[in-house]
């Protein structure tokens, strides 16, 4: 990995002074996502964070799906997060499932009740949130709380045998009720949940809480740093407890840092499944969402949502990153690397009267004069050609300087051409026009006879490749992302009609068109071949971005 990640932050001080003091010879990290949908562009920040950080300490990352909510998982999102993380370019040194370590995190639960730290609980789950008391008053504690341990013992076993139904006991931790931090006051670590699990099948019918589950499972793995977002602070105190009491070797540090939230974006897996489900979006790896698979879809490149993510920092700060800087990576990956052409998207056909009926030729371009080691292409030219309708104004305001009648423009890579005349149909629209070209202005030939004011771009219409073009704007209309929990005005409220625009239209037929193949389209931008609805006779073409933007960076 080139290492941008290793600029400096706050997490990486700790692990240097953790290494250096001794309490840890090896740093190993753990990326652990729920596999209860598709990655975001949220989890990439996750990704580089855990990856780069034991990769500059010549430490190991394990990738471990934190499967423990059989409800929501499946193996479509397993199979989906494993796929991307190696697209994003990082490669894991382990690969776990939460759901192997179902008989240690059981046994390390029996060492609880054994202690008299847990406890089997009677109380419905209403009922034990109206015992938790507030934040300014007390908990109240469970009648089950003074339960002996061999009872404990006994009904917990029940338990895991399906002697009970959903719901009707838990396994809560002995804490303290009345602790300031709510997490702390006998929070649930087992469930019951009769659900078929996507690893362990009917095997178990209880399932251990997050809050239980995970530090267990760093321990476990021996993760020493287990890097995750700020509103896990609270539970840093339960996370801690459950390591200390459960006898665990290793003793992992929680780091929290700040979420990466972009401005117009999305980014709950959550929310993102409720779009997919809905039908809003055409799958999880629609161009429009912010997933690891829309980005790729769209035409962002691994390197750029790396650039993108090290820029964003590190901190336990939380502000939406602008959506433009996203677009500004991209832009500098592609502008190298991506071959140039001309491609019209909403056409208007030109007749060039003076060109000889049944005669064309072949001008030459290169393929990105930014780097002419990508060498040249040859262009076809003839007497039918298309050009963009914007380019062409019956009428045109001051400082038009396209076509018009009379006027002469250069067609980008060829001649110039004037407008003579035009054709409209009899609704009024303009359907064709007539030119003629100049043979002296030859593009390269050194004419300097007189000057034009517009270039524009053009494809041969007898020798071009039919071609559908995916416009995208933001998915989401403003900015003001509503808090977790407040429904009022909820995202589907703002949702943007006008996200995708279709259109049909031609580009060159010297490309060669492979799905998620890349290419700078003249005055268009950027525009990526779709993998998914793209076929042999017409590709389809994603636009990744425009060319320009207004975004600056901040000093
Ligand atoms: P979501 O809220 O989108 O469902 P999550 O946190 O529930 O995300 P997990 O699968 O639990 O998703 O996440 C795996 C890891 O990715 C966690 O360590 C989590 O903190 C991190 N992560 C998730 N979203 C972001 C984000 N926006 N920025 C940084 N890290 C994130
Ligand atoms: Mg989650």
């Amino acid at each position: 990995m080139e290492n941008k990640e290793t600029s400096s932050n706050f997490i990486k001080t700790i692990m240097q002074e953790d290494l250096r003091s001794g309490k840890h010879s090896d740093i190993i990290t753990r990326f652990p996502p729920e596999p209860n949908g598709y990655l975001h562009i949220g989890h990439a920040k996750s990704i580089a964070l855990n990856f780069g950080l034991a990769d500059e300490f010549n430490g190991k990352t394990n990738l471990r799906f934190d499967d423990t909510n059989p409800l929501k998982e499946d193996q479509e999102y397993v199979d989906a997060i494993k796929e991307d993380v190696q697209w994003l370019g990082f490669e894991w040194d382990g690969l776990h499932f939460a759901s192997n370590y179902f008989e240690e995190m059981y046994e390390r639960a029996i060492l609880l009740i054994k202690k008299g730290m847990a406890y089997v609980e009677d109380l419905s789950i209403e009922e034990i949130r109206e015992y938790r008391g507030t934040l300014t008053e007390h908990g109240k504690e469970s009648p089950s709380r003074s339960r002996n341990v061999e009872e404990n013992l006994d009904l917990f076993k029940q338990m895991r045998d399906g002697k009970f139904g959903n719901g009707e006991k838990v396994l809560r931790a002995k804490i303290d009720m009345s602790s300031g931090n709510m997490n702390m006051r006998d929070p649930v670590l087992y469930r019951i949940s009769h659900t078929t699990h996507h690893n362990t099948g009917d095997s178990w019918c209880i399932y251990p809480m997050y809050a239980f589950a995970h530090p267990l499972e760093d321990a476990i793995e021996g993760v020493t740093h287990s890097i995750c977002t700020t509103e896990f602070e609270e539970q840093r105190p339960l996370y801690n407890w459950v390591v200390e009491h459960t006898d665990m070797a290793v003793q992992p540090q929680q780091i929290e840092f700040g979420r990466l939230n972009i401005t117009n974006t999305v980014m709950s897996k959550r929310k993102l499944k409720q779009l997919v489900d809905e039908g809003v979006v055409d799958g999880w790896d629609d161009p429009r969402l912010p997933t690891i698979s829309g980005l790729r879809r769209r035409g962002f490149t691994p390197e750029a949502i790396r650039e993108f993510i090290y820029e964003t920092g590190v901190s336990k700060g939380s502000g939406a990153v602008d959506v433009q800087m996203m677009e500004h990576f991209i832009r500098e990956d592609l502008k190298m690397k991506a071959p140039r052409t001309m491609s019209v998207i909403r056409p208007l056909k030109v007749v060039i009267t003076n060109y000889p009926e049944g005669e064309s030729e072949m001008l030459e371009a290169e393929i990105n004069p930014e780097n002419p080691e990508m060498g040249t292409r040859q262009i076809p030219f003839s007497r039918e050609i298309y050009i963009e309708q914007e380019d062409f104004m019956e009428e045109p305001p001051k400082k038009y300087h396209r076509l018009y009648p009379g006027n002469e423009v250069r067609l980008k890579h060829a001649y110039f051409i004037k407008c003579e005349d035009f054709v409209k149909d009899e609704e009024g629209n303009i359907v064709e026009l007539h030119c003629t070209y100049d043979p002296e202005t030859k593009s390269g030939s050194g004419f300097t006879g007189r000057k034009v004011k517009g270039t524009i771009h053009w494809v041969d219409a007898n020798d071009s490749k039919a071609s559908e073009f995916r416009l995208y704007d933001s998915l989401i209309l403003d900015e003001d992302e509503e808090e977790e929990g407040n429904e009022e005005k909820t995202f589907m409220d703002r949702i943007n009609p006008e996200s995708l625009e279709i259109l049909q239209g031609f580009v060159e037929s010297n490309m060669d068109v492979k799905p998620q193949d890349k290419f700078q389209f003249f005055r268009h931008g950027y525009f990526n071949v779709d993998p998914k609805h793209s076929t042999a006779e017409k590709p389809v073409f994603n636009r990744i971005v425009s060319l320009k933007s207004s975004f600056k960076f901040k000093k």
